[in-house]
């Protein structure tokens, strides 16, 4: 799977229980959601960053 903002490689891996694909090219964060396979961009990376260490 390519980042959809500029095609670089994204890494997949497990964030907040959920599948979620990140890259670090551009800073493109998104989830897999059920019953969709694209990828939804939820908040920045940083954003996602911050939320993780707080918890
Ligand atoms: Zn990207």
């Amino acid at each position: 799977m390519d980042c959809p903002r500029c095609d670089a490689p994204l890494e997949a891996y497990v964030l907040f229980g959920r599948e979620a694909v990140a890259c670090e090219t551009c800073g493109y964060l998104g989830v897999t959601v059920e019953h969709r396979s694209e990828p939804r961009e939820i908040e920045s990376w940083q954003a996602a960053i911050d939320r993780f260490r707080s918890e």
